[in-house]
């Protein structure tokens, strides 16, 4: 890509987070505009500072961040059930400790341009979590996720761009881990169970949605 073509990119990019920035704190999320990872990397530091326990919902999106070795050294305990050493009771217990953290740390599947927030889920433990129980919820947001539509767009854009990659990463046994192309399956290993829709903020909890203006995660 050349140099003029990226400015091009980070130019479009940055109205459309701006525009989605505006609309997520109309529908009274905590939403802040950063212009790439490393500058939603130390917001989000600054975010979870004096978090005891931080929960991890299992996003490409956090991961790549790599927020990990700051927060431990800030004295948090992560709670992350994505370590695949952890056997299946290790796993649940983690998800459940999540729900009641005091920083959850979650992506979004899709953001609309009118600021709602969409997410599917397997178990459901990371969109529980993202709606109530932690003190505080961040969502980071790459300009990927952001969605020129409606809530069927939203979930198309999940279902074409997000659930088929999560499940070849994850190893599962469905139509969309093989072809990458989702035939609205009924396998028991299906990740697509629960859709939940955050139109606005919910009462009792605090959450801050980072937009960034550069590609994250899927
Ligand atoms: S419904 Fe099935 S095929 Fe479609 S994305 Fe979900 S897991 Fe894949």
């Amino acid at each position: 890509m050349t140099k003029k073509t990226k400015e091009l990119n980070n130019w479009v990019g940055e109205k459309l987070c701006k525009k989605v920035v505006a609309a997520l704190n109309n529908n009274r999320f905590k939403a802040e505009y950063c212009e790439n990872s490393l500058a939603a990397k130390k917001r989000a530091l600054e975010l979870a500072a004096g978090a005891t326990t931080v929960g991890f919902g299992g996003s490409r999106t956090i991961t790549d961040i790599e927020l990990v070795d700051e927060l431990v050294a800030n004295g948090a305990t992560i709670l992350n059930h994505g370590n695949p050493e952890l056997s299946p009771e290790e796993k649940m217990a983690l998800m459940k400790q999540q729900q009641t953290c005091s920083v959850f740390f979650s992506s979004a599947n899709a953001i609309t341009l009118d600021g709602a927030i969409v997410n599917i889920d397997g178990v459901g433990n990371r969109v529980s979590a993202m709606i109530f129980g932690p003190e505080k919820v961040i969502i980071v947001a790459g300009r990927n996720k952001l969605v020129d539509g409606d809530i069927c767009d939203a979930i198309k854009r999940i279902k074409t761009f997000a659930c088929p990659p999560n499940t070849y990463r994850l190893g599962k046994k469905t139509p969309c881990a093989e072809t990458g192309i989702c035939v609205n399956c009924n396998s028991p290993e299906r990740i697509c169970n629960v859709t939940t829709i955050l139109e606005k903020c919910p009462r009792a909890t605090d959450i801050y949605v980072l937009v960034v203006n550069e590609e994250m995660g899927f």
